[in-house]
């Protein structure tokens, strides 16, 4: 790994063609000379599950790739917001699908329930393998950077400019890609984008704990106990629960009680979920609480008032369950998730929008980037949980690689869950399989369209979809 900005300068010095009559290794931003970090084919902005994708793919194929990432690790929200789970998915993957779990498994994680075709992993463990794999391909990572303008010219992203310790530099490349999740570098390079629903509201957010000491079999006796059939109620260590209020689900009158004891609220009921982590004993991770006041998750001050907000529901969702529910006597939280769960904000408007008409007729692409057969699952602040009919095993619609570019930016990809769908097809399309998919197929597309000689945009995204049908066993 190199150490400093000017390390990486002297190895990987700009032509003075590059440079176009400007001052070498350095690019004048707002009146300041500030540095120039050039050299890299790809610069993916965001490590997400989709970035990091991207990265292995794009390096695997042989081009020099950088990774400019906000936090400190790679895998986004599957890791700081504490999404583990890999939503069952029984389309045939791409190599990194594959790759990823077997280098779980090697770390002696149990990625599979024996029950559901889930995909788990502790965040720890998923941060250790995506970085492995991409590291392993020869990529750089910037960490603890944040992608904070961008300057483009006739079409081309020219630099990107990041903010860091060493202050502001300016990053050079042949090629972006946006997965930040939020669109963040697609919006400010002038690409169209749209968010929510008809009415401008969002998917809900949550915030994610994890708990530990919890007494599993005894939860789920007492669930049993009361007939609560929303779970795969089996023997064994895997154990889920749910409540949404008001449908009947037979945990709301406990939930009730906690009210009426003062230690919970209304909105606390709002939806409540829980399943037990494989390889964790007494382990259970929180899929809540929905952060339901926050309509508008674009809104940084919402964002952080939510925040605020979710951690309050936590103390009194852990105090209710440590005094009321049954198998949570010696319980106590592990942690909350470093980041908010956002289901859905930005999705860019790209040559194509994949629309409820391809989730309908199960539509098939010539330049398809993934294959996706999650239901759309959106859980809506207003209309509360909106599904649509959900596919039979082994059905799918493609999402083609038009959904990733766009009009505006020749030298863009945008991956992950903001891509060009409408707002009810992004409920389906978000789920980490298929957003890894996505990520290695874009990836795949950074190098081939390099080798070509031709702009991401006029790429034609052909044969990048090859996925194999083992599902990872
Ligand atoms: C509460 C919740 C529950 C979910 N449950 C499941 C589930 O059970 N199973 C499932 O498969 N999916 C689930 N999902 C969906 C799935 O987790 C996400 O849609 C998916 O992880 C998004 O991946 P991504 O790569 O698009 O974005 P992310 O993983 O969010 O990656 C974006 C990255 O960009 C970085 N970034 C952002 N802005 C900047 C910037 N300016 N500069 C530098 N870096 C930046 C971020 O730090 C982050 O690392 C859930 C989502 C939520 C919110």
């Amino acid at each position: 790994m190199l150490e400093t900005i000017s390390e990486w300068q002297t190895l990987l010095p700009l032509t003075s063609s590059e440079q176009n009559g400007e001052n070498m290794n350095t690019y004048k931003y707002n009146g300041r000379e500030i540095p120039v970090i050039g050299g890299y084919d790809t610069v993916i902005v965001g490590g997400g599950t989709a970035g990091a994708s991207c990265g292995i793919s794009a390096g695997r194929e042989g081009n020099r790739v950088l990774i400019i990432e906000k936090g400190i690790s790679l895998g986004g929200a599957a890791v700081n917001a504490l999404v583990t789970p890999v939503m069952e998915s029984f389309v045939p993957h791409e190599q990194n699908f594959r790759d990823i779990e077997e280098e779980l498994k090697k770390r002696g994680v149990t990625t599979r329930d024996g029950i559901m075709e889930y995909v788990y992993s502790t965040p720890e463990t998923r941060q250790e393998v995506l970085e492995e794999l991409f590291l392993g391909t020869g990529g750089d990572i910037l960490y603890d950077t944040v992608f904070s303008d961008v300057v483009v010219e006739e079409k081309r992203i020219k630099y990107l400019i990041v903010s860091n310790v060493s202050g502001l530099t300016a990053v050079k490349a042949s090629q972006f890609v946006d997965a930040t999740g939020d669109a963040v570098l697609s919006r400010a390079a002038g690409v169209p984008y749209t968010s929510g629903d008809d009415e401008g509201n969002n998917q809900i957010s949550s915030l994610r704990f994890e708990m530990g000491g919890i007494d599993i079999n005894r939860y789920r006796d007492y669930c049993l106990s009361l007939e609560d059939t929303f779970s795969p109620l089996v023997n064994g260590y895997f154990f889920e629960s749910a409540m949404v209020k008001n449908k009947g689900f037979k945990l709301e009158p406990l939930f009730r009680k906690g009210i009426e004891a003062g230690i919970l609220k209304e909105e606390d009921l709002f939806y409540y979920q829980c399943f037990s982590l494989p390889g964790e004993p007494g382990c259970m991770s929180f899929n809540c609480p929905h952060l339901s006041k926050m309509k508008n998750n674009t809104d940084a001050f919402e964002r952080s008032r939510s925040l605020s907000e979710g951690r309050k529901m936590i103390r009194r969702l852990v105090t209710f369950l440590q005094k009321m529910m049954p198998g949570f006597e010696n319980s106590y939280l592990i942690r909350i998730a470093n980041e908010i769960g956002i289901r859905e904000s930005y999705r860019i408007v790209g040559k194509y929008v994949l629309r409820e008409e391809d989730y309908i007729k199960r539509a098939r692409f010539d330049d398809a980037v993934a294959k996706g057969d999650w239901y759309i699952d959106v859980h809506s602040a207003t209309k509360g949980l909106v599904h649509m009919e959900k596919y039979k095993k082994g059905e799918y619609y493609e999402i083609p690689y038009r959904c990733l570019i766009n009009d505006k930016v020749d030298n863009l990809l945008t991956i992950g869950r903001c891509i060009s769908t409408t707002f009810l097809v992004q409920a389906s399309i978000r789920v980490q399989a298929c957003v890894t998919d996505q990520g290695d197929c874009a990836g795949k597309a950074c190098a081939r369209a390099l080798k070509a000689g031709v702009e991401l945009a006029d790429f034609d995204g052909k044969g990048l979809c090859t996925g194999k049908a083992d599902n990872g066993k």
